[in-house]
C-alpha cells in the first residue's frame, strides 16, 4: 500500500494532528520540531504523546518525520550559529526519543563563503556530537537545490558527510523530488539513471522516506520554490511514475507542495488511485 501523508503543524499536539491524519487518510506525515524560525519548542506532554503513539498502532501508522527549523545552520561561517545548530538539534533528538523510533530530517546547512570541503567538516563536526547522545531516531539528510552556497545538492556531498562521520549507521537520506529535480537530476526523463546514481555514490539502502512536491521552477534552476502536484515542471505523469517505481514504492511520501487539509487531501486521494 501506498504510504503518503503531508506536513502537518502539530501546534495543537501530536493527538491533534494524529486525528488530522486519519481525516486526510494519510497514514504517515512531518511537523516541525518548533516554530519554522526556530525559537522554543513546546513543553513535551507525555499523555498527548502516548495518545498518539496508540492513534498510531491502532491505525497501523509506522513512522512520522519530525523536520528541524529552516534557521538553524550547521556549517556556518560564524561559530555561535554552528553551536545553536547543534543546541537546537540536540534538544530536538531528546524530545524526540519520546516518540519512539522516528525520522529527524535536516537541511545540511549553507556553508556560506567558506567552500564545501570546510562546509562539510562541520557538519559531519555537528553529527559525530549530535549521534554520540543516546537515542532512537534516524536523521534523515535532505537533499537540497543548491541555491545559494547550499550543501547537500549533489549525491557526492551527501555521501562524504555519511561516510565521514563516525555514526553512519544512525544516518540516513530524505530526497525531495523538487530540490534534486531543480539541482539538475532528470527525474522526469531519467528516473531509473538517477536512482542508479544514487546506489552507487549513496546506497538505495539509506533512502528512507521521498519528500514528494512539484516544482514550481525549471529543471536545473537551483531554486526551490515548490509546486501542487501536477502544477509544476515535473509534472503529473512523472510523480506517478516516481510513486510507483519497484525502488521508491514502499517508502513513506510526504507532500510539502502548497496546500491546505483540502488541498492535500485531494493530492493524498489522487495519488492512492494511481498506484499500484
Ligand atoms: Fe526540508
Ligand atoms: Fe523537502
Ligand atoms: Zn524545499
Amino acid at each position: 500500500m501506498l504510504t503518503i501523508g503531508a506536513h502537518l503543524s502539530c501546534a495543537k499536539g501530536f493527538f491533534a494532528m494524529g486525528q488530522e491524519m486519519l481525516a486526510m487518510n494519510a497514514d504517515t506525515s512531518q511537523f516541525f520540531t518548533r516554530n519554522p524560525r526556530g525559537g522554543q519548542a513546546k513543553e513535551i506532554d507525555l499523555n498527548d504523546i502516548s495518545a498518539f503513539l496508540n492513534l498510531m498502532k491502532k491505525n497501523n501508522i509506522q513512522k512520522v518525520s519530525a523536520h528541524a527549523s529552516y534557521t538553524i545552520n550547521p556549517c556556518s561561517d560564524k561559530e555561535e550559529t554552528r553551536i545553536f545548530a547543534f543546541e537546537t538539534m540536540a534538544d530536538d533528538l531528546t524530545r524526540l526519543t519520546a516518540l519512539n523510533g522516528q525520522y529527524y530530517n535536516f537541511h545540511p546547512g549553507c556553508h556560506v563563503g567558506q567552500g564545501t570541503e570546510i562546509g562539510i567538516a562541520q557538519i559531519v563536526f555537528l553529527l559525530n556530537r549530535l549521534l554520540n547522545m543516546p537515542t532512537n531516531t534516524t536523521v534523515l539528510l535532505e537533499t537540497m537545490s543548491g541555491k545559494g552556497s547550499e550543501i547537500g545538492s549533489t549525491f557526492e556531498e551527501i555521501a562524504k558527510i555519511i561516510n565521514q562521520c563516525n555514526y553512519a549507521e544512525k544516518l540516513g537520506v530524505c530526497m525531495d523530488t523538487c530540490h534534486i529535480y531543480s539541482a539538475g537530476y532528470d527525474i522526469v526523463h531519467h528516473l531509473d539513471d538517477v536512482l542508479e546514481e544514487f546506489d552507487q555514490k549513496i546506497g538505495l539502502k539509506r533512502l528512507k522516506m521521498i519528500h514528494l512536491n512539484d516544482s514550481l521552477t525549471p529543471f536545473n534552476s537551483h531554486k526551490d520554490r515548490h509546486a501542487k502536484i501536477g502544477a509544476g515542471s515535473i509534472g503529473t505523469e512523472a510523480i506517478i511514475r516516481l510513486i510507483n517505481h519497484p525502488l521508491l514504492k514502499e517508502l513513506p511520501f510526504i507532500l510539502e507542495t502548497p496546500n491546505e487539509f483540502e488541498g492535500y487531501k485531494a493530492e493524498i486521494a489522487f495519488l492512492r488511485a494511481n498506484y499500484g
